[in-house]
Parts: C-alpha cells; structure tokens; sequence
C-alpha cells in the first residue's frame, strides 16, 4: 500500500481520479494546488523515494507537447509525458538525475493534450512523430493509466500523425483489448538478458519482451526494435549480434517497422546528478565513459563496435527502417 497520494484540487473529482484511486490503495489522500509543490521540492532523495513511493495525480498546463531538438533525430516530432517516472529502475535512467523526486505523476488530462497535438498536426502536412516514452515507460502501468486505451483510438483519426509507445514492458492484456491501427508503433527497448539482469532492475525478461512482440504482431501491431542503450562494456559484440538475430526473425519482417541502435550516453549535469545520488552505480563509474561536448559518452574504441554493429544490423533490416540514435 503506497503511503500517500496527492491530488490537484482541479482534478480531485475527475473520472480518471475515481479510476486511479480504485487501483492504488493509500494510507493518505492529501489535496494539493499544484503537483510541483510536492514533486519539485529541493532535498529529496530519488533513491530512498524509489523504495517508498508515493502518487500524484494532476493535470499537466504547460508545454503538454515538446519539440524533439532536430539535432538528436532524423524524424520531425514532439515528446509528450502523460506520467513522470517509472515503476522499473534502470541504472541508466536518466530520470533520476532529471527529476528531485521518484515519485510518479499521473497526467490524467488527456484531452487538452489531444488538443495540443492536434494543434501540431493542423500545422503542416508532412508526418510528424509524437514519443510517449520520455519520461516514464509507455506501457508498464497501463493498468493504471489507460493511455494506449485513449491514444491509439485517437492517433488513428490524424492522417498525419505517429504514435511511439516505447517500453521495455511485456504487458499485452490492455493493447489486445485496442484496435491497432497503422498509425501506432509499439516500440520494445531491447537489450541481452546479462545486461538486463545487471542494469534493469524490475523490468520483464528478454523472453517474456520477445513473446509479447510476437503476440502483438500475429494481432495486427507494428512493432519498433529498439537496441538503446548498447551497453558494450558488459555485453559482447557476440551478444548483441545473437540478440539481433533473435529479434528481427521472431516475427515477419513486414511487421517490423522500424530498428533503431542508441549509444548509452546521457548529459553531463544528469550524470553528475545520478553518480552522485547513487555511488554504488558501477555502469555510471565507468573509465571507458568520459564527459565529451557536455554528454557523458563512450570511447572511440566502443564507438567502433557500435557502428560495426550497425553495419550488421543493416544485413539483417531493410537500411531504410534502420535509425541511429544520436
Ligand atoms: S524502463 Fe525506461 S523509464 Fe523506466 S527506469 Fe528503465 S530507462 Fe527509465
């Protein structure tokens, strides 16, 4: 049972709320004006939150769609975050040098965020891409949230627009209840089942990821790869080379829409913040990363295997369905 949940006045009555409070149980119910009054205080621990969590619910007022700097990918496109945080704890995680607080937020006010993102698809008439799966995963709490429930219906309406739900979990109950459509891709992190084991606390087994992605492609989804973060300093180029074998030839490649390779990196100010909220963080104390152009970042020599990677990858895939993270 969670300790406490807080609410926002605006939204303590809404529908979402009812269906929220029905799941988690807490000890405390307490109203608040506005959710960074609790969620962005200084001083908090991220790492004694994450043991002991709390809620929010709240209604997000600004910036409910965020331009995706052209410099870090080839696709026009916006993120959006209808959840801050996560219930998994990747040692990776930027999140915890993002955010004061790991305690998750749920923005229940899904229709001004339709708005914003009709908004944007009213502006032009190429494609435009819209990630979920910045500030929390996509999927795992579904259960809870029921966005993919009111999303994927309402990406099916814009002729324009793309939906990436990004996740790492293997939860299919909710998505096989929702009509897929083409304008939606579930999109699976995939990474060698000794770096999930080592990195990826909580998360669901490379099997179970697998067996979802078959089950979501034989009902009509289009599936995203996505090997982000290579971790090369405790994986194998061998590892990863089987782990691509094993992904790309587990369903048709006509259901395959995309594969995308990321570096592990992260900003120089996250990473400071995470080393120093976590010093048992070995993956984070690594000597082969150093700060390079204000990211924390491989050496050449693991560059090397990535593009070499990638150049593998491309024997596989389609080169046109490939992307490389910057
Ligand atoms: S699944 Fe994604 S959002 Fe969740 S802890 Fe891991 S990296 Fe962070």
């Amino acid at each position: 049972m969670a300790k406490t949940i807080f609410i926002e006045n605006n939204v303590f009555e809404h529908f979402r709320t009812k269906k929220i409070l029905n799941i988690i149980k807490a000890r405390n119910i307490i109203r608040i004006n506005h959710y960074g009054e609790i969620f962005n205080r200084n001083k908090q621990n991220f790492r004694i939150q994450k043991d002991s969590l709390n809620y929010i619910i709240a209604a997000k007022k600004n910036n409910l769609v965020i331009p995706i700097p052209p410099s870090t990918t080839s696709v026009k496109g916006f993120y959006f975050s209808h959840m801050y945080n996560c219930i998994y704890d990747c040692d990776y995680c930027f999140l915890q040098g993002h955010f004061n607080s790991a305690y998750h937020v749920y923005f229940i006010n899904y229709e001004d965020f339709g708005k914003a993102i009709s908004n944007e698809s009213m502006k032009t008439k190429t494609k435009i891409w819209f990630f979920s799966g910045y500030d929390c995963d996509s999927l795992a709490s579904e259960k809870i949230t029921g966005f993919a429930e009111y999303f994927v219906p309402f990406f099916s309406k814009l002729q324009n627009c793309m939906l990436e739900i990004r996740t790492k979990s293997s939860r299919t109950t909710e998505l096989l209840k929702i009509k897929p459509n083409s304008n939606v891709v579930c999109a699976f992190s995939l990474n060698p089942q000794n770096l999930i084991d080592l990195f990826e606390k909580g998360t669901p087994n490379l099997s179970s990821r697998i067996q979802s992605i078959k089950l979501l492609s034989e009902n009509g989804w289009k599936i995203g790869l996505r090997f982000d973060p290579l971790i090369l300093t405790e994986a194998s180029k061998e590892d990863y080379l089987e782990l691509f074998e094993l992904a790309v030839n587990c369903i048709p490649k006509s259901n395959i829409h995309s594969v995308s390779l990321g570096s592990l990196r992260l900003s120089e100010s996250h990473h400071k913040k995470m080393v120093k909220n976590d010093m048992q963080n070995r993956l984070l104390l690594d000597n082969r990363y150093s700060y390079k152009e204000k990211l924390w970042q491989p050496d050449h020599k693991i560059r090397d295997v990535e593009t070499q990677l990638s150049e593998h990858l491309k024997k596989l895939i389609p080169q046109s369905s490939i992307f490389l993270s910057e």
